[in-house]
């Protein structure tokens, strides 16, 4: 039987407690769907990505990205909400999860600092599922540095010009719009970049690459020459793109570890039933005194990692206007102690543990990523320690 005492946590409403019923229902009566086959190569990946987008638009569950529709009244988006969705969502599929964290990732800006124009364009067909977005900050040379960022935009009357590479892209070539991140000059680093909303039908904008990486995510490289965006997809005022970038990142930072919890409660709760049942040397696996202290250290980790996660997300709720440290720490503790989660339920798991198809391994393919992307975990602990350095020097 799964944990669910934490839903009992002051953190948490009775809102959020319905909401983790009504999506648990669903995903049993959609398990199918949850877990489209996917086809070999890109088109494969991204017909299942397609399915799992309009799957969650019809179960009104993308409704959660968006302010209007789905958010907290005294707060455009409700975090805890969000979390509780990429939590459940990464227990059942966590390509599901992902299409899921990508409508919200890409579209955040738009709901955090869009104009009303803007968002009345984009939002409602990310809340239904009939456009994909995307959030394109990363560049070769600039994935940890952002200062470091190239891709210029220029303005031209009444557009933008934009000119270089985006690169590690999620949903490259499966997005309807890209929320784009380029410097346009007003100071050096990152003082001098600007946020767009690029629509994918751009000319000037084209896929150049597709990235295969170890668990089915669509990925790949934006090429934009030349690209003419018009002004009124600038969101708010030029040189204050990367405070829209880790605006956003702070209510989706958290969410990343709300996943993390998913795999790592989906692969213990498997553990469990597999060191119950499992007989060596005439008695359950479970019986061994060494299972007991990796189950312990598991139930430890992942009681520790919801803590942090529904602290961050109950913070922001509760009207912190940012919430930088807790988010990065619940993303790097849930995101860390998952993959440790994981790997102790590989090794409990013993020769199945490594074997194809098998959930385990499957989780253990899937968790690697949320170390390194949004942030990776050096640069969550960079985050933290100048935090504290902050609060001790006021
Ligand atoms: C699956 C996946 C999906 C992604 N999706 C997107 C997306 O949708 N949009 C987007 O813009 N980007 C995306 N990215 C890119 C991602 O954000 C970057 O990969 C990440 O920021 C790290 O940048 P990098 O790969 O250039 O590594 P680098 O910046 O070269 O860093 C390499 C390593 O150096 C270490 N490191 C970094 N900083 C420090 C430090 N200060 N101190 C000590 N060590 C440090 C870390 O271990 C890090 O992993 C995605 C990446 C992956 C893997």
């Amino acid at each position: 039987m799964p944990d669910s005492s934490y839903l009992d946590w002051p953190f948490l409403q009775l809102c959020h407690r319905e909401l983790k019923a009504e999506l648990e229902q669903w995903c049993a009566a959609n398990s199918a769907g949850l877990e489209p086959d996917i086809e070999a190569g890109p088109s494969g990946l991204d017909a299942a990505c397609r399915s799992l987008v309009t799957l969650l638009g019809a179960g009104g569950w993308l409704r959660y990205v968006v302010p209007e529709l789905g958010g907290h009244e005294r707060h455009p988006l409700d975090v805890r909400s969000l979390c509780l969705l990429r939590e459940t969502l990464a227990h059942h599929s966590g390509l599901a999860d992902f299409c899921f964290a990508m409508q919200g990732l890409g579209s955040g800006p738009i709901s955090l600092f869009g104009s009303p124009e803007l968002q009345a364009e984009f939002l409602p067909a990310v809340a239904s599922g009939k456009a994909i977005a995307a959030f394109a900050l990363s560049e070769q040379q600039a994935g940890s540095d952002v200062s470091a960022l190239a891709t210029r935009a220029e303005r031209k009357g009444e557009h933008y010009i934009l000119n270089g590479e985006k690169t590690w892209i999620s949903n490259a070539g499966l997005a309807d719009f890209y929320t784009v991140f380029a410097r346009t000059g007003e100071a050096p680093g990152v003082k001098g970049l600007s946020a767009f909303v690029v629509p994918a039908d751009s000319l000037g904008l084209s896929v150049s690459e597709r990235i295969d990486i170890i668990a089915p995510h669509p990925l790949g490289t934006l090429q934009f020459e030349n690209c003419a965006v018009p002004r009124s997809h600038l969101l708010v005022m030029p040189g204050q793109g990367f405070e829209v970038a880790m605006a956003t990142l702070d209510v989706f930072r958290t969410t990343v570890a709300a996943a993390a919890l998913g795999f790592a409660r989906r692969a213990y709760d498997a553990t469990l039933s597999h060191v119950l049942q499992r007989k060596l040397f005439g008695a359950p696996l479970a019986e061994l005194q060494m299972t007991q202290a990796s189950i312990a250290d598991m139930a430890l980790d992942i009681d520790a990692s919801a803590l942090l996660v529904y602290r961050s997300a109950w913070a922001k709720d509760s009207g912190q206007a940012r919430v930088t440290r807790e988010a990065a720490m619940a993303k790097l503790h849930a995101t860390e102690q998952a993959q440790q989660v994981i790997d102790r339920a590989v090794q409990l798991f013993g020769g199945l543990g490594v074997t194809s198809g098998e959930v385990v391994e499957r989780l253990y393919r899937e968790i690697r990523s949320l170390r390194i992307y949004e942030g990776a975990s050096e640069v969550q602990k960079v985050i933290i320690a100048r935090n504290e350095y902050k609060r001790f020097k006021k």
